[in-house]
């Protein structure tokens, strides 16, 4: 794929924000009406780049964000007050204050976590937002679920907090339905020992993995998307049939150079590789420090002229060699598809992710600083 924007780039992303609009509208369409959306931007948007992927969000009309830290929370509050900002990992201590003055929402799971924060709000006279957290069998964050009722009495007999929502998060969605139903039961059991069940709480556990096993008669109100939106369906073969998306993240670097050498030529470092016919090797200019992961040695592939190219031998650090020989319109200069479309062929971030033995979320979490975003698809009104 040429494109005008190749111009002095070695290794770029292009964002398409045009797809990634038509995503949310389509998993938003595919939600019951009740579903609030929260919008999982951590990690730079999954390395889309917050600010921009945020202001789409933010026109497209979710109803909340989450994000990892405060830092991130802040990023957001600056591009636009009012937003609820829910943080999903615990605060460092220090980082209690930050809550107030950029109106965010904590994620609890243990007493102390609810006295520190009590504690805060009274002494600025205010309340603080807290979702309460609840482990039903991931082993991470969380009150253990048996634990739960009584947290959520102790919550509830805290004048300073305010609870706004209550979650779990699932270990094994995708391939594993039966402890799924268990954590669910395990949730909803935790809940129901607290009824009434307040108007208005936020109650949610599915993550993209996890939406399609929503029944409707559940009091699940909020889902918490992330990969989905950006077009990566979580696995492949699960059942979100019903909600197709587009790729949103494409990678792109370009031909250094191209030269000949013989068979039986050792390529790269540790010889991983001996040439095994005269060949026309070409020279990406882009590495694993850019990105591609040096998993994806003598794995991976590339497309050139919309052909499949293998990579030869490691990656290294600012380069990748790879196999032209079959490939001889190929030039200095040319663009090379990392993860993308280039004429009839495609190498989804899925793929890319099942060569480097990863999965999409680090491959996109994965694409360094010295990659330049490019973004392409204006607002669609
Ligand atoms: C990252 C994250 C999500 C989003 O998960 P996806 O699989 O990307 O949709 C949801 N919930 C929590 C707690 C998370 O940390």
């Amino acid at each position: 794929m040429n494109t005008g924007t190749t111009s002095t780039r070695r290794c770029w992303a292009e964002i398409d924000l045009a797809a990634f609009e038509r995503n949310l509208k389509r998993i938003q369409a595919a939600l019951p009406a009740r579903m609030r959306y929260l919008a999982v931007v951590k990690a730079d948007a999954y390395g889309h780049g917050m600010p921009p992927i945020v202001r789409r969000l933010m026109q497209s009309g979710v109803d909340c964000f989450a994000v990892a830290n405060v830092a991130e929370a802040a990023d957001i509050r600056h591009m636009g007050a009012g937003w609820p900002i829910l943080v999903l990992s615990p605060l460092l201590p220090e980082e209690d204050h930050l809550l107030l003055e950029y109106d965010l929402t904590a994620t609890v799971s243990t007493y102390e976590e609810c006295l520190r924060l009590n504690a805060l709000g009274q002494s600025h006279a205010t309340s603080i937002k807290v979702h309460l957290k609840i482990d039903t069998g991931m082993g991470r964050l969380g009150i253990w679920h048996r634990d739960a009722p009584t947290l959520l009495a102790q919550i509830h007999a805290l004048p300073a907090l305010q609870l706004e929502g209550v979650y779990t998060h699932f270990s094994s969605a995708d391939s594993d339905p039966e402890f799924t139903q268990t954590q669910r039961e395990r949730f909803l059991a935790a809940l129901k020992a607290d009824a009434p069940i307040p108007e208005n709480l936020l109650i949610h556990a599915d993550n993209s993995a996890g939406i399609d096993t929503l029944s409707d008669d559940s009091p699940f109100n909020a889902v918490r998307i992330g990969l989905l939106q950006f077009g990566v369906p979580p696995y492949p073969d699960s059942a979100l049939g019903r909600v197709v998306v587009e790729p949103v993240f494409s990678f792109h670097t370009r031909i250094g150079l191209i030269k000949a050498l013989p068979r039986g030529t050792d390529i790269s470092y540790a010889r991983t590789h001996k040439l095994t016919r005269d060949s026309r090797i070409a020279l990406l200019t882009a590495g694993y420090g850019d990105g591609i992961t040096r998993e994806l040695s003598n794995r991976g592939q590339v497309l050139i002229h919309g052909q499949r190219c293998p990579i030869l031998g490691r990656v290294t650090m600012d380069q990748t060699i790879v196999d032209v020989t079959d490939c001889p319109q190929a030039q200095i200069g040319d663009a090379v598809v990392l993860i993308g479309k280039d004429g009839s062929q495609e190498i989804t971030t899925t793929e890319f992710s099942e060569k480097a033995h990863t999965i999409p979320w680090e491959t996109l979490c994965s694409v360094t600083k010295r990659v330049t975003r490019v973004y392409v698809g204006s607002r669609e009104l």
